[in-house]
């Protein structure tokens, strides 16, 4: 049984940069219904007692195409959502940069941060219609950011031995009520809520 992450603060802890009603409506509503339907069709498709990850690295193992399609949507909902809300914290607490070994590979890779918050805001800012920017880890050890549609992300667009590091959600629920068509100003303040201490735990 997947459990959707709970919030470690109140829907309004997320302000000024993500309203209480875009937490409240993101969280509790999409996100929950991600969950709900995903646990629904693994059940289906006698997946139960697999990872979201395994499952939907495996997505070509289930033959019928609407329950694929289904776990692919519904799984990458569930679990992107996961990454991207554990990563959250009210302004005051996040901790702004990193340090350490992702810090190194940041700088020998992008030169700095902020200049690795350029390219994936661009890249986010970038991607046509709904989905996710990312920042992730392979296996030896280098960074790659990448964009993905819909609900995508590393596993079910097959990138083995990536992992998740950091992601923005790009959906219009992820930004609209407060930020209408500014999408980029919605990234640009995002990373004043993003728990780098959470990303040095993922890069580990
Ligand atoms: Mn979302």
């Amino acid at each position: 049984m997947f459990e959707q992450i709970k919030l470690p603060f109140a829907s309004d802890a997320l302000e000024p940069v993500i309203d209480a009603a875009t937490v409240e409506t993101h969280h509790g509503k999409h996100h929950a219904a991600y969950t709900k339907t995903f646990n629904e069709l693994v059940e289906k498709a006698g997946l139960t007692g697999k990872s979201a990850e395994e499952i939907l690295s495996n997505l070509d193992a289930v033959s019928d195409l609407t329950l694929r399609t289904g776990l692919r949507n519904q799984g990458g909902g569930y679990l992107n959502h996961n990454i991207y809300f554990e990563q959250l914290r009210p302004e005051a607490e996040a901790k702004k940069a990193p340090e350490g070994a992702l810090l190194a590979q940041i700088e020998k890779q992008f030169g700095s941060v902020d200049k690795l918050k350029e390219e994936l805001n661009a890249l986010a800012a970038s991607q046509f219609g709904s989905g996710w920017g990312w920042l992730a880890k392979k296996a030896d050890g280098t960074l790659v950011t990448f964009k993905s549609a819909n609900q995508d992300n590393s596993y079910s667009l097959g990138m083995d031995d990536v992992t998740p590091i950091l992601t923005l959600d790009v959906w219009e629920h992820a930004y609209y009520l407060k930020y209408r068509n500014l999408r980029a100003d919605y990234l640009k303040a995002l990373w004043n809520i993003i728990d780098w201490s959470v990303a040095e735990e993922r890069y580990k």
